[in-house]
């Protein structure tokens, strides 16, 4: 089998690797339908994050279950399924309090850009859809495996609620189904920071209201204009940059939520500035699992399309551009098909 390798800065390689098996009891091998590059991918391949060895990639997967381990009840050869990023247990106390991403028994999936897939704990991590999806759904319950999710999360987290004012921070893939679910969660107002084009145009494809195109403290300023000094209900911060993280706290009312999904880097908070904001903070690794069984009936039932976020689909193979086209921004997300 060939599979992703990140091997240093933008140095990407489809290379041969030893095919996955089961190794534990509770382990599945899928076969991959669809995966994906995510928005995180880039920390590392920019060299942000750096990597101290050759680190295989991709987290986010759909596919049809190959083989399960001896001690696998709910999944089974043939099923497809949609599995999240970290894997869970789903029945430790963490998961039983819904944040499966936290598990006890948690491992973080890595090696998804390849056509076979290990998964472990297979019962807790995998959601089976109900028969063989049409292919034409695969993009969209391939989003929910983490990128939606995700966005769902942190509408989820900023207590977004029916008539509220919301603003999203970010307009990558996960901000762009952050507008989306918090349209599914009944805002009444949506902002969604942006300045391009094709970003803004999905943006309102997804039930955006208003478009702000300043950053940073000039963004802030037009979103106070905007909810006459106050601010708004709940701030959902999908970058993970020190900028976008004191914009999303700076734009939300007294009493309020501030959301945060992207994973920080050289993030700090000033502890006088968070004492005087007054807001809620809730955010951290999305519980996916906790959501997937709503979300892919949702995509099932064709009440919403995630899947367009997915604006370049590439074969695995060529997942070096699918890197690339993020990195420069030329592409909001790729989509890869073995
Ligand atoms: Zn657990």
């Amino acid at each position: 089998m060939r599979g992703t390798v990140l091997y240093g800065p933008r140095d990407i390689r489809y290379e041969d690797r030893e095919t996955p098996r089961i190794e534990q009891p509770t382990d599945a091998v899928i076969r991959i339908a669809a995966t994906c590059v995510c928005g995180s991918d880039l920390w590392p391949y920019r060299g942000i994050q750096p990597i101290t060895q050759p680190t295989p990639m991709g987290h986010e997967y759909c596919g049809f279950v190959e083989e399960v381990g001896s001690a696998v009840r709910l999944v089974k050869p043939e099923q497809f399924v949609v599995g999240s990023f970290a894997t869970s247990d789903n029945t430790c106390s963490v998961c039983q309090y819904g944040y499966q991403s936290s598990c006890m028994r948690r491992e973080f999936i890595s090696r998804a850009q390849a056509p076979i897939l290990r998964v472990p704990l297979a019962d807790g991590t995998l959601v089976p859809t109900p028969g063989k999806p049409a292919d034409d759904l695969v993009p969209s319950l391939l989003a929910t495996s983490d990128v939606l999710g995700t966005g769902w999360f942190a509408a989820d987290a900023a207590n977004v609620k029916p008539g509220a004012t919301v603003v999203v921070v970010g307009d990558g893939a996960v901000g762009l189904l952050a507008v989306l679910s918090a349209g599914q969660m009944g805002a009444e107002r949506i902002i969604a920071m942006s300045r391009h084009d094709t970003r803004t145009r999905l943006a309102r494809e997804f039930g955006a209201t208003d478009i702000v195109t300043e950053r940073g403290d000039e963004g802030g300023q037009r979103i106070m204009e905007m909810t006459k000094g106050v601010g708004a209900d709940s701030v959902l911060e999908c970058v993970g940059s020190q900028e976008s993280i004191l914009q999303a706290i700076h734009c939300t009312r007294k009493g309020g939520y501030t959301s945060y999904v992207g994973v920080p880097h050289a993030v700090e908070l000033e502890g006088q500035a968070l004492f005087f904001a007054h807001v809620h903070l809730h955010g951290g690794p999305a519980p996916v699992r906790r959501y997937l069984p709503k979300l892919i009936d949702l995509v099932l039932n064709r009440k919403i399309n995630p899947g367009k976020v997915f604006d370049l689909t590439l074969p695995l193979e060529k997942v070096a551009e699918g890197y690339r086209a993020m990195d420069e921004r030329r592409t909001i997300k790729a989509l890869l098909r073995p």
